[in-house]
Protein backbone atom coordinates (compact mmCIF):
# COMPACT_ATOMS: atom_id res chain seq x y z
CA UNK A 1 0.00 0.00 0.00
CA UNK A 2 3.00 2.28 1.17
CA UNK A 3 3.90 2.51 -2.72
CA UNK A 4 0.83 3.09 -4.45
CA UNK A 5 0.13 6.76 -4.02
CA UNK A 6 3.72 7.12 -6.47
CA UNK A 7 2.35 3.97 -8.65
CA UNK A 8 -0.76 5.85 -8.91
CA UNK A 9 1.03 9.02 -10.08
CA UNK A 10 2.96 7.38 -12.51
CA UNK A 11 -0.10 5.89 -14.28
CA UNK A 12 -1.31 9.27 -14.31
CA UNK A 13 1.45 11.08 -15.74
CA UNK A 14 2.86 8.44 -17.79
CA UNK A 15 -0.51 7.54 -19.88
CA UNK A 16 -3.24 9.96 -19.40
CA UNK A 17 -1.21 13.26 -19.15
CA UNK A 18 0.37 12.81 -22.76
CA UNK A 19 -3.60 12.45 -23.67
CA UNK A 20 -4.69 15.35 -21.69
CA UNK A 21 -1.82 17.55 -23.28
CA UNK A 22 -3.07 16.44 -26.48
CA UNK A 23 -6.65 17.10 -26.34
CA UNK A 24 -5.77 20.07 -25.10
CA UNK A 25 -3.25 21.59 -27.74
CA UNK A 26 -5.53 20.52 -30.43
CA UNK A 27 -8.40 22.05 -29.03
CA UNK A 28 -6.45 25.46 -28.56
CA UNK A 29 -5.11 25.28 -32.20
CA UNK A 30 -8.41 23.85 -34.01
CA UNK A 31 -11.14 24.38 -31.91
CA UNK A 32 -12.94 22.25 -28.90
CA UNK A 33 -14.56 19.88 -31.16
CA UNK A 34 -10.82 18.94 -32.65
CA UNK A 35 -9.46 18.97 -28.39
CA UNK A 36 -12.46 16.60 -28.08
CA UNK A 37 -11.60 13.79 -30.65
CA UNK A 38 -8.06 14.11 -29.93
CA UNK A 39 -8.91 13.30 -26.51
CA UNK A 40 -11.17 10.17 -27.38
CA UNK A 41 -8.73 8.83 -30.04
CA UNK A 42 -5.93 9.24 -27.38
CA UNK A 43 -8.34 6.92 -25.09
CA UNK A 44 -9.10 4.85 -27.23
CA UNK A 45 -5.65 3.77 -28.10
CA UNK A 46 -5.09 3.27 -24.51
CA UNK A 47 -7.89 1.26 -24.41
CA UNK A 48 -6.62 -0.91 -26.35
CA UNK A 49 -2.99 -0.81 -25.80
CA UNK A 50 -4.53 -2.20 -22.24
CA UNK A 51 -6.31 -4.62 -23.39
CA UNK A 52 -3.80 -6.10 -25.64
CA UNK A 53 -1.62 -6.28 -22.09
CA UNK A 54 -4.21 -8.25 -20.45
CA UNK A 55 -4.96 -10.77 -23.33
CA UNK A 56 -0.79 -11.56 -23.27
CA UNK A 57 -1.11 -11.70 -19.19
CA UNK A 58 -3.70 -14.02 -19.64
CA UNK A 59 -1.86 -16.22 -22.14
CA UNK A 60 1.07 -15.94 -19.56
CA UNK A 61 -0.67 -17.07 -16.78
CA UNK A 62 -2.38 -19.94 -18.74
CA UNK A 63 1.08 -21.96 -18.34
CA UNK A 64 3.83 -19.76 -16.88
CA UNK A 65 6.09 -22.46 -16.14
CA UNK A 66 6.68 -23.00 -19.98
CA UNK A 67 7.05 -19.55 -20.87
CA UNK A 68 9.36 -16.04 -20.13
CA UNK A 69 7.29 -13.40 -18.55
CA UNK A 70 5.68 -10.91 -21.08
CA UNK A 71 8.40 -7.88 -22.34
CA UNK A 72 6.44 -4.94 -21.25
CA UNK A 73 7.24 -1.51 -19.69
CA UNK A 74 6.12 0.83 -17.25
CA UNK A 75 3.11 -0.23 -14.80
CA UNK A 76 2.68 -3.17 -17.17
CA UNK A 77 6.43 -4.50 -17.59
CA UNK A 78 6.41 -4.04 -13.20
CA UNK A 79 3.26 -5.99 -12.74
CA UNK A 80 4.57 -8.57 -14.92
CA UNK A 81 7.78 -8.75 -13.18
CA UNK A 82 6.15 -8.94 -9.79
CA UNK A 83 3.97 -11.88 -10.63
CA UNK A 84 6.66 -13.64 -12.74
CA UNK A 85 8.65 -13.59 -9.01
CA UNK A 86 5.85 -14.78 -6.95
CA UNK A 87 4.72 -17.63 -9.99
CA UNK A 88 8.63 -18.63 -9.06
CA UNK A 89 8.47 -18.52 -5.53
CA UNK A 90 5.42 -20.58 -5.19
CA UNK A 91 6.42 -22.81 -8.08
CA UNK A 92 9.99 -23.84 -5.81
CA UNK A 93 7.46 -24.15 -2.51
CA UNK A 94 4.88 -26.59 -4.32
CA UNK A 95 8.57 -28.58 -4.97
CA UNK A 96 9.49 -28.47 -1.42
CA UNK A 97 6.58 -29.60 -0.25
CA UNK A 98 6.09 -32.30 -2.38
CA UNK A 99 9.67 -33.89 -1.95
CA UNK A 100 8.53 -33.54 1.80
CA UNK A 101 5.58 -35.15 1.15
CA UNK A 102 7.53 -37.68 -0.74
CA UNK A 103 10.40 -38.00 1.88
CA UNK A 104 7.16 -38.58 4.72
CA UNK A 105 5.78 -41.21 2.31
CA UNK A 106 8.79 -43.38 2.36
CA UNK A 107 8.85 -42.87 5.69
CA UNK A 108 5.89 -44.36 6.58
CA UNK A 109 6.25 -47.13 4.42
CA UNK A 110 9.05 -47.69 6.13
CA UNK A 111 7.72 -47.90 9.28
CA UNK A 112 6.85 -51.84 10.09
CA UNK A 113 3.91 -50.98 11.87
CA UNK A 114 0.75 -50.85 9.32
CA UNK A 115 -1.57 -47.60 9.55
CA UNK A 116 -4.64 -46.64 8.02
CA UNK A 117 -6.30 -43.58 7.87
CA UNK A 118 -9.98 -43.69 7.81
CA UNK A 119 -12.66 -40.93 7.73
CA UNK A 120 -15.50 -40.57 9.65
CA UNK A 121 -17.33 -43.36 7.95
CA UNK A 122 -14.69 -45.41 7.98
CA UNK A 123 -13.54 -45.23 4.64
CA UNK A 124 -9.74 -45.58 4.00
CA UNK A 125 -7.86 -42.21 3.04
CA UNK A 126 -4.35 -43.86 3.12
CA UNK A 127 -2.55 -46.49 4.38
CA UNK A 128 1.19 -47.57 3.84
CA UNK A 129 2.97 -50.69 2.78
CA UNK A 130 2.84 -52.81 6.36
CA UNK A 131 -1.01 -52.16 5.72
CA UNK A 132 -0.93 -54.21 2.72
CA UNK A 133 0.62 -57.14 4.88
CA UNK A 134 -0.64 -57.01 7.60
CA UNK A 135 -4.32 -56.44 6.58
CA UNK A 136 -4.57 -56.95 2.71
CA UNK A 137 -5.33 -53.37 2.30
CA UNK A 138 -3.98 -51.70 -1.51
CA UNK A 139 -4.13 -47.72 -1.44
CA UNK A 140 -4.25 -47.71 -5.24
CA UNK A 141 -6.94 -50.48 -5.47
CA UNK A 142 -8.67 -49.62 -2.12
CA UNK A 143 -8.65 -45.92 -2.13
CA UNK A 144 -12.23 -45.01 -0.35
CA UNK A 145 -13.24 -48.47 0.37
CA UNK A 146 -14.92 -48.91 3.72
CA UNK A 147 -12.66 -50.89 5.86
CA UNK A 148 -15.51 -53.27 7.45
CA UNK A 149 -15.73 -54.81 3.96
CA UNK A 150 -12.19 -55.34 3.37
CA UNK A 151 -11.25 -56.68 7.22
CA UNK A 152 -13.71 -59.09 8.41
CA UNK A 153 -12.94 -60.01 12.15
CA UNK A 154 -15.81 -60.53 14.62
CA UNK A 155 -15.88 -56.85 16.96
CA UNK A 156 -13.87 -55.65 14.57
CA UNK A 157 -16.84 -52.58 13.43
CA UNK A 158 -17.13 -52.43 17.28
CA UNK A 159 -13.45 -51.58 17.89
CA UNK A 160 -13.49 -48.98 15.53
CA UNK A 161 -16.20 -47.51 16.98
CA UNK A 162 -14.66 -47.28 20.47
CA UNK A 163 -11.59 -46.68 20.16
CA UNK A 164 -11.12 -46.00 23.92
CA UNK A 165 -11.09 -49.99 24.53
CA UNK A 166 -7.93 -50.26 26.71
CA UNK A 167 -7.00 -53.99 24.96
CA UNK A 168 -6.01 -53.95 21.06
CA UNK A 169 -7.72 -56.57 19.00
CA UNK A 170 -5.63 -59.25 18.10
CA UNK A 171 -5.81 -60.43 14.28
CA UNK A 172 -4.62 -63.47 12.59
CA UNK A 173 -3.14 -62.49 9.45
CA UNK A 174 -5.22 -63.17 6.65
CA UNK A 175 -2.47 -64.00 4.29
CA UNK A 176 0.16 -65.84 6.23
CA UNK A 177 -2.07 -67.74 9.25
CA UNK A 178 0.84 -68.21 11.66
CA UNK A 179 1.02 -63.99 12.04
CA UNK A 180 -0.62 -62.62 14.55
CA UNK A 181 -1.24 -58.61 14.34
CA UNK A 182 -2.25 -56.52 17.72
CA UNK A 183 -4.80 -53.40 15.84
CA UNK A 184 -5.27 -50.33 17.78
CA UNK A 185 -7.64 -47.64 16.52
CA UNK A 186 -5.99 -43.66 17.60
CA UNK A 187 -8.38 -40.16 17.10
CA UNK A 188 -6.89 -38.28 14.74
CA UNK A 189 -9.34 -35.32 14.73
CA UNK A 190 -13.12 -34.70 15.09
CA UNK A 191 -14.19 -37.63 12.43
CA UNK A 192 -10.84 -39.21 11.32
CA UNK A 193 -8.83 -42.14 13.10
CA UNK A 194 -5.63 -43.72 12.57
CA UNK A 195 -5.66 -47.46 12.23
CA UNK A 196 -2.48 -49.09 14.04
CA UNK A 197 -1.60 -52.54 12.85
CA UNK A 198 1.63 -54.12 15.25
CA UNK A 199 3.30 -57.72 14.49
CA UNK A 200 2.85 -59.28 17.91
CA UNK A 201 3.92 -62.91 16.49
CA UNK A 202 7.66 -63.40 18.05
CA UNK A 203 6.35 -61.26 21.21
CA UNK A 204 3.19 -63.80 21.84
CA UNK A 205 5.24 -66.89 21.17
CA UNK A 206 7.87 -65.90 23.86
CA UNK A 207 5.47 -65.38 26.19
CA UNK A 208 4.11 -68.70 25.53
CA UNK A 209 7.55 -70.18 25.64
CA UNK A 210 7.79 -68.12 29.17
CA UNK A 211 4.96 -69.89 30.60
CA UNK A 212 5.34 -73.32 29.20
CA UNK A 213 9.04 -73.19 30.72
CA UNK A 214 7.59 -71.87 34.27
CA UNK A 215 4.99 -74.79 33.70
CA UNK A 216 7.84 -77.18 33.20
CA UNK A 217 10.02 -75.89 36.00
CA UNK A 218 7.73 -75.88 38.76
CA UNK A 219 6.58 -79.66 38.01
CA UNK A 220 10.31 -80.34 37.92
CA UNK A 221 10.41 -79.18 41.57
CA UNK A 222 7.08 -80.26 43.12
CA UNK A 223 7.89 -84.17 41.98
CA UNK A 224 10.85 -84.00 44.07
CA UNK A 225 9.52 -81.51 47.10
CA UNK A 226 6.36 -83.80 46.99
CA UNK A 227 8.52 -86.72 48.04
CA UNK A 228 10.36 -85.40 50.48
CA UNK A 229 7.34 -83.58 52.36
CA UNK A 230 5.75 -87.05 52.55
CA UNK A 231 8.75 -88.41 53.82
CA UNK A 232 9.35 -85.51 56.27
CA UNK A 233 5.40 -86.59 57.59
CA UNK A 234 7.10 -89.59 58.64
CA UNK A 235 9.72 -88.41 60.45
CA UNK A 236 7.44 -86.13 62.71
CA UNK A 237 6.21 -89.47 63.86
CA UNK A 238 9.70 -90.89 64.65
CA UNK A 239 8.72 -93.55 67.31
CA UNK A 240 6.58 -95.39 64.42
CA UNK A 241 10.08 -96.13 62.53
CA UNK A 242 13.01 -98.62 62.53
CA UNK A 243 16.95 -97.33 61.93
CA UNK A 244 16.94 -99.38 58.68
CA UNK A 245 13.56 -97.15 57.93
CA UNK A 246 15.25 -94.14 58.72
CA UNK A 247 17.96 -94.73 56.89
CA UNK A 248 16.24 -95.39 53.66
CA UNK A 249 13.97 -92.46 53.90
CA UNK A 250 16.57 -90.17 54.45
CA UNK A 251 18.68 -92.17 51.18
CA UNK A 252 15.61 -91.43 49.04
CA UNK A 253 15.32 -87.86 50.49
CA UNK A 254 18.84 -87.18 49.99
CA UNK A 255 19.06 -88.23 46.47
CA UNK A 256 15.39 -86.34 45.74
CA UNK A 257 17.41 -83.09 47.12
CA UNK A 258 19.81 -83.81 44.82
CA UNK A 259 17.57 -83.70 42.06
CA UNK A 260 16.15 -80.45 42.84
CA UNK A 261 19.98 -79.27 43.23
CA UNK A 262 21.32 -80.40 40.07
CA UNK A 263 17.77 -79.13 38.35
CA UNK A 264 18.70 -75.81 39.97
CA UNK A 265 22.07 -75.96 38.85
CA UNK A 266 21.29 -76.49 35.17
CA UNK A 267 18.59 -73.24 35.42
CA UNK A 268 21.22 -71.73 37.06
CA UNK A 269 23.83 -72.04 33.77
CA UNK A 270 21.17 -72.32 30.82
CA UNK A 271 20.22 -68.57 32.13
CA UNK A 272 23.81 -67.68 32.30
CA UNK A 273 24.16 -69.09 28.93
CA UNK A 274 21.40 -67.30 27.70
CA UNK A 275 22.20 -63.96 28.62
CA UNK A 276 25.98 -63.57 27.46
CA UNK A 277 26.82 -64.11 23.44
CA UNK A 278 29.94 -65.40 24.18
CA UNK A 279 32.07 -67.18 26.97
CA UNK A 280 33.62 -64.43 29.19
CA UNK A 281 37.33 -66.19 28.69
CA UNK A 282 39.06 -68.33 25.61
CA UNK A 283 42.09 -70.32 26.03
CA UNK A 284 44.04 -73.11 24.23
CA UNK A 285 42.36 -76.70 25.17
CA UNK A 286 44.18 -79.20 25.62
CA UNK A 287 41.93 -81.90 24.29
CA UNK A 288 44.16 -85.04 25.24
CA UNK A 289 43.83 -83.46 29.08
CA UNK A 290 40.15 -83.28 29.01
CA UNK A 291 39.31 -86.55 26.86
CA UNK A 292 41.39 -87.84 29.73
CA UNK A 293 38.55 -86.36 32.66
CA UNK A 294 35.53 -86.79 30.66
CA UNK A 295 36.97 -90.72 30.56
CA UNK A 296 37.77 -90.70 34.08
CA UNK A 297 34.50 -89.09 34.87
CA UNK A 298 32.83 -91.76 32.50
CA UNK A 299 34.02 -94.27 34.27
CA UNK A 300 32.87 -93.80 37.67
CA UNK A 301 29.10 -92.49 36.46
CA UNK A 302 29.69 -95.94 34.25
CA UNK A 303 30.58 -98.52 37.48
CA UNK A 304 31.73 -100.84 35.31
CA UNK A 305 28.86 -101.29 33.17
CA UNK A 306 30.05 -100.64 29.54
CA UNK A 307 33.24 -100.65 27.44
CA UNK A 308 34.55 -97.44 27.38
CA UNK A 309 36.43 -96.34 23.90
CA UNK A 310 38.33 -93.13 24.00
CA UNK A 311 40.44 -91.96 20.94
CA UNK A 312 41.95 -88.40 20.72
CA UNK A 313 43.40 -87.63 16.93
CA UNK A 314 42.91 -84.30 16.88
CA UNK A 315 44.96 -80.95 18.11
CA UNK A 316 43.91 -78.31 20.77
CA UNK A 317 40.73 -76.66 20.04
CA UNK A 318 40.30 -72.76 21.24
CA UNK A 319 37.37 -71.99 23.50
CA UNK A 320 36.56 -71.71 26.96
CA UNK A 321 37.58 -75.35 29.07
CA UNK A 322 34.62 -75.36 31.52
CA UNK A 323 31.63 -74.72 29.12
CA UNK A 324 33.44 -77.13 26.86
CA UNK A 325 33.71 -79.97 29.48
CA UNK A 326 30.38 -78.84 30.60
CA UNK A 327 28.97 -79.49 26.62
CA UNK A 328 30.68 -82.67 26.27
CA UNK A 329 30.47 -83.99 29.83
CA UNK A 330 26.30 -84.08 29.10
CA UNK A 331 26.97 -85.56 25.63
CA UNK A 332 29.32 -88.62 27.46
CA UNK A 333 26.69 -88.61 30.40
CA UNK A 334 24.14 -89.34 27.85
CA UNK A 335 25.72 -91.80 26.23
CA UNK A 336 26.02 -93.76 29.63
CA UNK A 337 22.80 -93.56 30.93
CA UNK A 338 20.97 -94.46 27.89
CA UNK A 339 22.83 -97.31 26.92
CA UNK A 340 21.97 -100.39 28.71
CA UNK A 341 24.66 -102.34 30.60
CA UNK A 342 26.68 -104.31 28.48
CA UNK A 343 27.17 -101.94 25.73
CA UNK A 344 29.72 -99.77 23.84
CA UNK A 345 30.79 -96.01 24.31
CA UNK A 346 33.11 -94.00 22.09
CA UNK A 347 34.56 -90.45 23.17
CA UNK A 348 36.44 -89.36 20.05
CA UNK A 349 37.66 -86.68 18.99
CA UNK A 350 39.64 -86.16 15.39
CA UNK A 351 39.93 -84.11 12.64
CA UNK A 352 37.78 -84.65 9.73
CA UNK A 353 37.70 -82.90 6.06
CA UNK A 354 39.59 -79.88 7.91
CA UNK A 355 37.17 -79.29 10.82
CA UNK A 356 37.34 -80.34 14.58
CA UNK A 357 34.84 -83.46 15.45
CA UNK A 358 34.17 -84.37 18.59
CA UNK A 359 31.65 -87.02 19.04
CA UNK A 360 30.29 -89.50 21.35
CA UNK A 361 29.24 -92.71 20.25
CA UNK A 362 26.89 -95.45 21.95
CA UNK A 363 25.06 -98.67 21.48
CA UNK A 364 22.11 -97.82 23.79
CA UNK A 365 18.48 -97.23 23.40
CA UNK A 366 18.62 -94.56 19.93
CA UNK A 367 16.23 -92.38 19.29
CA UNK A 368 13.60 -92.74 17.11
CA UNK A 369 13.58 -89.87 14.00
CA UNK A 370 10.80 -87.61 14.60
CA UNK A 371 12.13 -86.64 17.86
CA UNK A 372 15.27 -85.79 16.60
CA UNK A 373 14.65 -82.07 15.71
CA UNK A 374 13.30 -81.55 19.05
CA UNK A 375 16.12 -83.08 21.22
CA UNK A 376 17.56 -79.58 22.16
CA UNK A 377 14.53 -78.15 23.82
CA UNK A 378 14.42 -77.40 27.06
CA UNK A 379 12.28 -79.93 29.14
CA UNK A 380 11.93 -81.99 26.02
CA UNK A 381 12.33 -85.71 26.69
CA UNK A 382 11.62 -89.17 24.79
CA UNK A 383 11.01 -91.25 27.54
CA UNK A 384 10.25 -88.70 30.92
CA UNK A 385 10.56 -91.82 33.32
CA UNK A 386 13.63 -93.27 32.04
CA UNK A 387 15.47 -89.92 31.89
CA UNK A 388 13.83 -89.21 35.75
CA UNK A 389 15.50 -92.37 37.04
CA UNK A 390 18.79 -92.12 35.45
CA UNK A 391 19.16 -88.15 37.46
CA UNK A 392 18.06 -86.62 34.19
CA UNK A 393 17.08 -83.07 34.17
CA UNK A 394 15.96 -82.63 30.63
CA UNK A 395 18.17 -79.58 30.22
CA UNK A 396 21.39 -81.28 29.12
CA UNK A 397 20.93 -81.08 25.36
CA UNK A 398 19.85 -77.19 25.72
CA UNK A 399 22.66 -76.48 27.82
CA UNK A 400 24.74 -78.33 24.75
CA UNK A 401 23.55 -76.16 21.97
CA UNK A 402 23.96 -73.15 23.85
CA UNK A 403 27.48 -73.86 24.69
CA UNK A 404 28.01 -74.92 21.08
CA UNK A 405 26.68 -71.96 19.67
CA UNK A 406 28.95 -69.50 21.55
CA UNK A 407 31.87 -71.75 19.76
CA UNK A 408 30.49 -71.36 16.36
CA UNK A 409 30.14 -75.45 16.55
CA UNK A 410 27.13 -77.57 15.22
CA UNK A 411 25.58 -80.60 16.78
CA UNK A 412 25.06 -83.41 14.43
CA UNK A 413 22.40 -86.48 15.68
CA UNK A 414 22.56 -89.78 14.06
CA UNK A 415 20.00 -92.25 15.93
CA UNK A 416 18.16 -95.11 15.27
CA UNK A 417 15.51 -96.60 17.75
CA UNK A 418 17.35 -99.38 19.65
CA UNK A 419 20.35 -99.17 17.53
CA UNK A 420 22.38 -96.14 19.41
CA UNK A 421 22.85 -92.90 18.56
CA UNK A 422 26.28 -90.81 17.32
CA UNK A 423 26.02 -87.15 18.79
CA UNK A 424 28.33 -85.64 16.82
CA UNK A 425 30.03 -81.73 17.25
CA UNK A 426 31.47 -80.31 14.49
CA UNK A 427 34.10 -76.68 15.33
CA UNK A 428 35.29 -74.71 12.38
CA UNK A 429 38.99 -74.69 11.51
CA UNK A 430 39.56 -71.80 12.73
CA UNK A 431 39.01 -73.33 16.38
CA UNK A 432 41.96 -75.78 15.96
CA UNK A 433 45.29 -75.15 17.59
CA UNK A 434 48.04 -77.57 15.54
CA UNK A 435 50.86 -76.29 18.21
CA UNK A 436 49.19 -78.11 21.05
CA UNK A 437 48.71 -81.41 19.30
CA UNK A 438 52.11 -82.62 20.29
CA UNK A 439 52.72 -85.22 23.19
CA UNK A 440 53.20 -89.01 22.80
CA UNK A 441 49.76 -89.80 23.12
CA UNK A 442 48.61 -88.06 20.32
CA UNK A 443 50.93 -87.76 17.45
CA UNK A 444 48.31 -88.49 14.78
CA UNK A 445 47.72 -91.90 16.15
CA UNK A 446 44.27 -92.91 17.66
CA UNK A 447 45.24 -93.65 20.96
CA UNK A 448 42.33 -96.03 22.89
CA UNK A 449 42.11 -95.65 26.69
CA UNK A 450 39.47 -98.43 27.28
CA UNK A 451 37.22 -98.55 30.70
CA UNK A 452 35.82 -101.57 32.20
CA UNK A 453 33.97 -104.37 30.83
CA UNK A 454 30.64 -105.03 32.52
P1 LIG B 1 17.84 -85.57 30.03
O1 LIG B 1 18.28 -84.93 31.27
O2 LIG B 1 16.40 -86.00 30.04
O3 LIG B 1 18.77 -86.63 29.56
P2 LIG B 1 18.79 -84.09 27.75
O4 LIG B 1 18.47 -82.71 27.31
O5 LIG B 1 20.19 -84.42 28.03
O6 LIG B 1 17.85 -84.38 28.97
O7 LIG B 1 18.28 -85.06 26.62
C1 LIG B 1 16.98 -84.90 26.11
C2 LIG B 1 16.42 -86.25 25.70
O8 LIG B 1 17.16 -86.77 24.60
C3 LIG B 1 16.54 -87.31 26.76
O9 LIG B 1 15.47 -87.26 27.66
C4 LIG B 1 16.56 -88.58 25.97
O10 LIG B 1 15.24 -88.97 25.68
C5 LIG B 1 17.21 -88.16 24.65
N1 LIG B 1 18.66 -88.55 24.61
C6 LIG B 1 19.71 -87.77 24.82
N2 LIG B 1 20.86 -88.45 24.64
C7 LIG B 1 20.51 -89.70 24.27
C8 LIG B 1 21.24 -90.87 23.92
N3 LIG B 1 22.58 -90.89 23.91
N4 LIG B 1 20.52 -91.97 23.59
C9 LIG B 1 19.19 -91.94 23.58
N5 LIG B 1 18.44 -90.89 23.92
C10 LIG B 1 19.09 -89.77 24.24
Amino acid sequence: MSCGVPRLASILFGCLLPIVGLAVVAGVLHGAAWGWAAAALGFLLLVIAQAKRLSVLSAWLDAPETAESPDARGAWGEVFLKLSRRLRHDARRIEDAEGALASFRNAMDAVPDGLVILNGHHQIQWSNRAAAVHLGIHLSRDHGAIIEQLVRKPGFAEYLDDPDTPAPLLLQSPAVRTRIYALRVVPLDEHNKLLVSLDVTDARRVEAMRSTFVANVSHELRTPLTVVSGFLEHFADDGAMSPEQRRYFTRLMSDQTARMLSLVDDLLMLSRLESEDAPATEEDVDMADLLAQLHSEAQSLNEGRHRIEVICEGPGLWGNRKEYHSAFGNLVSNAIRYTPAGGEIGIEWLVRDGAGVFQVRDSGVGIAAEHLPRLTERFYRVDRGRSRETGGTGLGLAIVKHILLRHQAVLRIESREGQGSTFRVEFPAWRLRPERAAGPRHGGEAIGMQGETG
